[in-house]
């Protein structure tokens, strides 16, 4: 095997990893963070999605050598100037633990008022070292933001999040549904039409 097909997430959670190694030809070896013996906290302080996920696939790449993907997602609402964007995980608390309980709360309040509750989340995938240049491959899912957080399903943002054509939210949804519309899997999408595996 070459190091171009054995490539690392920039990722611990085991939920990404799933959901993007089935999308993965057999003869691409997806390794983690953990595979690697990386254990370092990165810090993601660029203004953009694309900015953070470089941050992180350039640093996996310098540590091993092999190809590294890495993406930054968030949710960004029209009527707020596309906050909380980059700030996603940390909306409510920006420097302490990440509570998307309190994010969730703290939207509702910044949205009080306001008629136009559209929003999209988005997910950016870098990919370092494969090819000359950082690859990116960008995936959104347009929706609403509810009125009040329903279901038990998902994460962060999924209970208030409503996707169009649905009158649930995606913690209702369900995670196949979800999967099947999602930013991450619009984004993977655009990665596997690139390299022609679709
Ligand atoms: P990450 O870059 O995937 O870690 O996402 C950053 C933050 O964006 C998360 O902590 C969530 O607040 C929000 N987010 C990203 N993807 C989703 C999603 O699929 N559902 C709900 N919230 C999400």
């Amino acid at each position: 095997m070459t190091n171009r097909n054995r490539w690392v997430l920039a990722s611990n959670n085991q939920h990404k990893l799933e959901e993007i190694q089935v999308q993965f030809p057999t003869n691409i070896e997806l390794l983690t963070l953990n595979d690697v013996g990386f254990s370092e906290d990165i810090i993601e302080d660029a203004a953009t999605f694309h900015g953070n996920a470089l941050i992180k696939a350039k640093r996996i790449n310098d540590f091993t050598g092999f190809p590294s993907l890495a993406d930054d997602s968030g949710l960004c609402v029209s009527a707020l100037n596309n906050d909380p964007g980059v700030h996603s995980a940390r909306y409510a608390n920006q420097t302490g633990p990440v509570d998307h309980n309190l994010n969730n709360q703290k939207l509702l309040s910044e949205l009080e008022g306001f008629s136009d509750r559209t929003a999209y989340f988005i997910t950016v995938l870098c990919l370092v070292g494969f090819s000359k240049e950082p690859l990116y491959f960008e995936g959104r899912v347009w929706g609403e933001i509810g009125s009040k957080l329903k279901g038990n399903g998902g994460f962060g943002y999924d209970p208030l999040f409503i996707p169009s054509g649905y009158n649930q939210s995606f913690a209702e949804l369900g995670s196949e549904v979800k999967n099947s519309l999602s930013h991450r899997s619009n984004a993977l999408k655009e990665l596997k039409k690139y390299f022609k595996w679709v």
